[in-house]
């Protein structure tokens, strides 16, 4: 685990899945990226779903927390995805490695999600009968509040043709209701100007937004609008959770951009920006769907790019 002030930090490895390599490193020929990332018969390449357990217990800055960033893609699907996706929870699943922890859904106080893709919110909701696709929709996280960008929230309402099938109201429909979810839903303005040049503000000088002390978000907004990107940091020691802008250690590399970001010259600016930072502060890169390592550090390269190093598993430090 890693402590980062009064957080310990743990990764859950909520399943497996693949997706097509072409479409996760886009103009990037293939001779390139299956060094590192090997395709199936199929052209699928192996993805995690792994997000972060932040938890901090009781203190004078307020209740224990149970918090999560991001949480799989849940278990509401057809056979025909489970093979299309190669979606596998025989060595991990969200709940079994809860309960490695002592813990189960119901101990969860909030959930920040980074965006609305099924891939990373499938799992707030469950089906009471999961052999049944018409049985009644159940939240995960019954205790938990959700946190998102207003921006994301209203485009998951009305996605375009591009990201209409990442977008699953059945994912996050119930948590518009109160009554359902215990918590209210929280939507973030964090300060951000969009691809068509509209600006979001929250407090307007400040570029990033404070969820819980030593816990910040920024928007990028190059793969979907309104994502949010999640920085934890004590001053000395940041960890900094990459979501979809850099989903593996291979998109460390500035034009390792995938097929699936809506605004791809966007996206190579915002990368820019992150990665100098996580340079500068000597920050931990953490990847959801990296195959070969939950998180890194990173360093510029001579010829002006970024490399990936010094991987860690986060649940094997002391
Ligand atoms: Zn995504």
């Amino acid at each position: 685990m890693l402590k980062i002030g009064k957080y310990t930090i743990r990764t859950l490895e909520t399943g497996s899945f693949a997706l097509d390599g072409g479409a996760m490193f886009g103009i990037v020929p293939k001779p390139l990226w299956e060094k590192t990332n090997p395709a199936d018969e199929k052209n699928r390449i192996d993805m995690r779903l792994r997000c972060l357990l932040i938890q901090k217990e009781a203190d004078s800055d307020g209740p224990a927390e149970n918090l999560l960033i991001d949480c799989g893609m849940g278990t509401k699907w057809a056979d025909k995805h489970y093979q299309m996706y190669k979606i596998d929870y025989s060595k991990w699943s969200l709940r079994s490695e809860l309960k490695k922890l002592g813990l189960i859904a119901e101990d969860i106080t909030g959930v920040i999600a980074t965006h609305l893709h099924f891939d990373h919110v499938g799992g707030l909701t469950y089906r009471e009968n999961p052999t049944h696709p018409n049985s009644d929709l159940l939240p995960t996280f019954p205790n938990a509040r959700l946190y998102i960008q207003q921006r994301n929230w209203e485009l998951a309402h009305s996605p375009s043709e591009k990201d209409r099938a990442s977008y699953l109201s059945e994912n996050f429909h119930l948590y518009s209701d109160n009554s359902l979810c215990g918590r209210k839903t929280e939507l973030l303005h964090t300060f951000s100007t969009d691809p068509s040049g509209k600006t979001a503000f929250n407090r307007p000088n400040s570029k990033e937004d404070t969820l819980f002390p030593g816990i910040s978000v920024e928007v990028s907004h190059g793969h979907t609008l309104g994502m949010q990107i999640v920085r934890i940091s004590d001053g000395t020691t940041s960890l900094v959770y990459g979501a979809d802008l850099i989903p593996t250690a291979t998109h460390v590399r500035i034009p390792f951009i995938m097929a699936y970001d809506c605004f791809p010259m966007f996206i190579l600016e915002e990368k820019k920006k992150l990665l100098n930072r996580i340079v500068d502060e000597q920050s931990y890169l953490f990847f959801e769907h990296c195959p070969r390592t939950d998180a890194c550090k990173v360093k510029r390269t001579d010829k002006g790019d970024f490399e990936a190093h010094s991987f860690i598993q986060i649940n094997e430090l002391s």
